[in-house]
């Protein structure tokens, strides 16, 4: 039996390097970018008015007092989306509006609510500062300038800055394509009668709920009896159709616990069987040339706590992501632990906001079968193996789950 950390490592050693693919930037929200993007023109593209009003030449308002003021003559409009048809010359001005191009000649801006108007002339009374009022050309972005690194993860703002400079596609990590195979003799899908010794199928549901929650939609999802058989062509499927396959329940050591066996006939390497910890030690990592198997124990909230703290970090590092894991805190512990003198506990936990400081209690419900505390955990709490006590107020190791329990 290996070790949590072990664990974690290993899968990370054993995951595949992220394929790169080039999507469409309206479908690229939350995916991770595999190229760095210099900027292809400077932002702004070109010198523009940043209000609604009229632009001119500063030279011409030199000499301009409210007792001698200076009359421009108003030649034009520049609407959003002109360009002018020849330069601004010595005593004219243009009305501009906001994001206008600046003709050549013009470098101020006199916002409509400050100007003078009368007889198509600008009444000038002061001087007007070069460069008032204007975007300058780069001034935000040179360019050739690197405005996005390779590894950041695109953002609705990161969409906004790419599709800034007129960019269709965009290079990305590909996310990988993941078959999820319920197993289990006992399951009844939603919207058949409930016999007697049966149970409701909860954990697919699981599953490919989480996988949702990472943009991952599963290439197949199955669930089926606890037979050798159907496991053999459910496999041969999932093998034919995606880099990771998700198995829950059959892993133990029950006598109908085939997974293990007929993944072994498929030629799957087992990389690891079995953690010291609580809940989820019977899991299972194998793997088959560049796929990978995860063989979650069935029980409902060991699915959960390995998806979380196993099979998400693989995932994300097989979608680019540079820091896979849950968000790790440490924080004090709001009551009492006993420890498992073997096994890391993993509890499902709250975190709680004193005042200004921040502490962690266990839910109750902790049994690895109990799922209903889950919903109101935002964490686990790693209790590691022990003889003595956490006491009240000691700092405890917490993993965060994605904010709204990966429902946002
Ligand atoms: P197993 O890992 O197959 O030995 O299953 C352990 C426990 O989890 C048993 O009590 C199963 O009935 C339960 N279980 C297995 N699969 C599911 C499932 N898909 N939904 C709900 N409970 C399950
Ligand atoms: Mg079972």
């Amino acid at each position: 039996m290996i070790s949590f950390e072990k664990a974690q490592r290993l899968i990370g050693e054993n995951v595949p390097k992220p394929k790169k693919i080039k999507v469409s930037l309206a479908n690229s929200l939350g995916d991770v970018i595999a190229e760095d993007v210099k900027a292809p023109f400077p932002l702004p593209i070109y010198d523009n008015s940043a209000m609604d009003g009229y632009v001119l030449r500063s030279c011409d308002t030199r000499s301009a007092s409210q007792r001698k003021p200076v009359l421009l003559k108003i030649k034009d409009t520049m609407k959003a989306g002109d360009y002018p048809t020849r330069p601004l010359s010595t005593g004219e001005a243009y009305k501009i509006m906001t994001g206008a191009l600046i003709p050549k000649g013009g470098d101020c801006i006199l916002p409509k609510e400050e100007a003078l108007v009368k007889n198509g002339c600008l009444i000038i009374e002061q001087l007007i500062g070069v460069s008032r009022h204007v975007r300058r050309q780069g001034e935000e972005i040179e360019k050739g300038r690197r405005v996005i690194c390779k590894g950041a993860v695109i953002h609705p703002a990161t969409v906004g800055v790419l599709a800034s400079f007129g960019l269709e596609c965009v290079k990305v990590f590909v996310r990988p394509k993941v078959s999820v195979i319920t197993t289990g003799s006992e399951l009844i899908p939603a919207g058949q009668e409930l016999k007697p010794g049966k149970i409701y199928d909860s954990n697919s549901l699981v599953v490919s709920s989480i996988l949702k929650s990472m943009r991952i939609e599963p290439v197949l999802i199955q669930t089926i009896g606890d037979r050798k058989g159907i496991l053999k062509r459910t496999l041969k499927r999932a093998f034919e159709k995606s880099d990771v396959l998700i198995l829950t329940g059959g892993v133990s050591v029950g006598d109908y616990d085939y997974v293990k066996e007929v993944l072994a006939q498929f030629g799957v390497r087992t990389i690891f069987w079995k953690v010291s910890q609580k809940p989820g030690k019977p899991i299972y990592f194998g793997r088959k040339g560049s796929k990978l198997v995860f063989g979650l124990p069935g029980n409902p909230a060991s699915v959960f706590t390995c998806f979380y703290e196993y099979v998400f970090p693989a995932l994300r590092r097989m979608s680019g992501f540079c820091n896979p894991y849950l968000h790790r805190e440490m924080l004090k512990i709001g009551t009492q632990i006993k420890p498992d003198r073997r096994k890391i506990l993993f509890l499902k936990g709250k975190t709680e906001l004193d005042g200004k400081k921040k502490t962690v209690i266990p839910l109750s419900r902790q049994g690895s079968h109990m799922i209903s505390s889950l919903q109101d955990a935002n964490c686990f709490i790693l209790i590691p193996p022990s003889r003595k006590s956490t006491k009240e107020g000691q700092k405890v190791r917490v993993d965060l789950l994605p904010a709204g329990n990966g429902a946002l």
